[in-house]
């Protein structure tokens, strides 16, 4: 016993005379525990928790918020909290017993009215309810934002549905309720009009790199600018980055051109790229709900794209709207009945000519519309967040192709998988390809797994845990399209990659182009002095190949050597002109 003495000896809180719910109900906030995983069910509240819900006691509180986590806290901000209370959970050492997250979000009294959490909470294993979130809330604030009417004397503020609390324009609801009647006076006015769909590209990445406040203050200078640029239309903010306007269609391109411009400015060091997709209110019998969709399917079409910053809806995009609803209609049956089959693309060594991996690019035969290329739905399975459902399919045939010819051949070459910048996040990557390949009895070294470019700008926390895991598991892991985005070299010396895979974009034009030559030759030297080997992709001709071999480049990869092509090809034929590297 210290200096201090112990207060409490063997028999704990019976010495206080206080039993488990008297401790819980005398902590200085609340406090409460929910199921980590499937509905998310809250198991135990203190009655702290039922006042800072406004509600008389636990029942009530449980009752308001639906018996789960998932009614606590403020629809809006759900996505981005358990996105981000997993990335903390995640990126603590799985050995150590400290899986503990910080947040803070908004969440509804029971008389409507918003505040701020903030909680700290920390995963559990509990071996009667599997693993558990206990959370402690320190501290409520509520949410002071200028737009929104003050409800009473009282500090907190009341919300009114018809506005958006963060930004103090319009609700999703007041749009839906009034823009009939504005369209009316455009139409008495003869003026046409426009429905337009903003969203920001990787908003994720200002939350990860400014944090979550900051965030909300760049949503909020938007608004502004959105407000301010168009005073004449009907503006109201959706949900977390998406705005939606209606607004006189004459002059409207430059008006675009000018919101993105200012928000590119918004933050000096980093450009935030705002897309707006236009819908032309001219056919009297579209609903607005239908043009709103169009707008949205204008908008997503050019995601990611620099050369855009607005784009009209036309009839090609109908098409590829008929194909998404199919794939995302069809992607289970899909799986199941093994529509998704697993091409392979070989990579070759440069030095020896030897096949030394593979690459998993998976196809969709399907029974009506014949092989589809996964430009055809890959993108579709991402924006639906779907596509772990693509990607297990493929990691489980890989493992499968690859068992069959060792135990058929004897011999068998590494095969690297790709998985999308968003199935990092719905899917445990380490996790599932750990334990496929320990299903199938597999040396670890003969799977390695692609992550894009892309993934890194996404959530740069997860994407960390997600390497440091895989390499835990002894996977080597390969940074895919290297160049084809725009911070590349920065990224280089935050994350550890084993391979490089540079983009096919630099080898286009390569032989007349010198300056092409220098950056190839760069990044290749660049890699190996960072200890990552490279891969170019896309070799296409005899004097690419010479080049590569002349600069040092590692493997090589491209219709010179074979397309994307079934397992047996690669067996029966590739084989015979370019023998595998290494025996099992
Ligand atoms: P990627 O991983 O960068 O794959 C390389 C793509 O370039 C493949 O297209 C391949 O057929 C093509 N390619 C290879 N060599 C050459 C060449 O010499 N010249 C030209 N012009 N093209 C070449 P593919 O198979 O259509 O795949 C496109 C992308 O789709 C892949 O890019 C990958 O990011 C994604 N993808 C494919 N299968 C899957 C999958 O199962 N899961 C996920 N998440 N993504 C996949
Ligand atoms: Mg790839
Ligand atoms: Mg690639």
């Amino acid at each position: 016993m210290g200096a201090y003495g112990q207060l409490i000896g063997e028999n704990g809180l019976d010495e206080l005379g206080l039993n488990l719910n008297d401790f819980a109900d005398g902590l200085p906030g609340g406090f409460f525990i929910y199921e980590a995983y499937g509905d998310e069910r809250i198991l135990f509240a203190n009655k702290q928790m039922a006042s800072i819900f406004g509600c008389a006691d636990v029942q009530e509180f449980l009752e308001h918020v639906g018996g789960s986590f998932t009614g606590v806290v403020y629809h809006e901000d759900l996505m981005r909290i358990e996105d981000s209370i997993w990335s903390q959970i995640n990126s603590g050492d799985s050995s150590l017993p400290t899986h503990r997250d910080h947040v803070t979000y908004r969440i509804v009294d029971k008389g409507g009215s918003l505040h701020f959490m903030d909680e700290y909470g920390r995963l559990v294993k509990n071996t009667a309810f599997g693993d558990l979130f206990f959370v402690f809330v320190a501290d409520t604030k509520p949410v002071a934002s200028g737009s929104v009417s003050r409800g009473s004397a009282d500090i907190r503020m009341h919300v009114s549905p018809d506005v958006d609390p963060l930004t103090g324009l319009h609700s999703m609801r007041y749009y839906h309720n009034h823009t009939a009647e504005f369209l009316a006076r455009a139409a008495a006015e003869n003026t046409q009009m426009v429905d337009v769909f903003f969203d920001v590209d990787h908003f994720k990445t200002v939350n990860y790199r400014l944090g979550y406040d900051a965030g909300d203050e760049v949503l909020q200078h938007i608004a502004s600018i959105l407000e301010e640029r168009f005073s004449d239309g009907l503006l109201a903010r959706f949900s977390d980055d998406h705005f939606v306007l209606v607004a006189p269609r004459k002059g409207i391109e430059e008006r675009l051109e000018e919101v993105h411009d200012r928000v590119a400015r918004l933050i000096s060091h980093m450009p935030i790229e705002i897309k707006a997709g236009i819908y032309p209110l001219d056919k009297n019998d579209v609903s607005i709900a239908f043009a709103h969709d169009r707008a949205k399917v204008a908008c997503n079409s050019i995601k990611g794209r620099f050369d855009y910053c607005y784009r009209f809806y036309d009839e090609s995009l109908s098409v590829n709207e008929d194909m998404r609803d199919y794939v995302i209609g069809h992607i289970e049956e899909a799986v199941q009945k093994g529509w998704i089959r697993n091409y392979y693309q070989p990579v070759v060594r440069v030095v020896s000519k030897l096949c030394c991996s593979m690459e998993a690019l998976s196809r969709w035969k399907d029974p009506e519309l014949g092989t589809l290329a996964p430009s055809q739905y890959v993108q579709y399975l991402e924006d639906a967040r779907l596509i772990h459902l693509l990607d297990r399919a493929v990691v489980e045939r890989a493992c499968s192709d690859l068992k069959t010819s060792l135990r058929r051949f004897g011999h068998a070459v590494p095969i690297s998988l790709n998985f999308s910048p968003n199935g990092l996040s719905l899917l445990d990557v380490p996790e599932l390809v750990g334990s496929t390949v320990d299903a199938y009895d597999l040396p670890h070294d003969l799977v390695h797994v692609e992550i894009t470019e892309s993934s890194l700008t996404e959530d740069p926390e997860l994407l960390r845990s997600v390497i440091q895991r895989l390499h835990k598991r002894d996977f080597a892991v390969w940074m895919d399209d290297f160049g084809s985005g725009y911070s590349s070299l920065n990224l280089l010396k935050d994350y550890d990659f084993d391979v490089l895979k540079i983009d096919m974009e630099f080898l286009r034009g390569m032989e007349g182009n010198e300056k092409s030559r220098t950056i190839v030759r760069s990044i290749s030297n660049l890699a190996h002095r960072l200890g990552m080997l490279t891969l170019v992709e896309g070799v296409e001709s005899k004097g690419q190949f010479e080049f590569l071999r002349d600069v040092g480049a590692d493997m090589a990869q491209g219709f010179l050597f074979s397309a994307p092509v079934p397992y047996d090809v690669i067996i029966n034929d590739f084989f015979l002109r370019y023998p595998p590297e290494r025996i099992y």
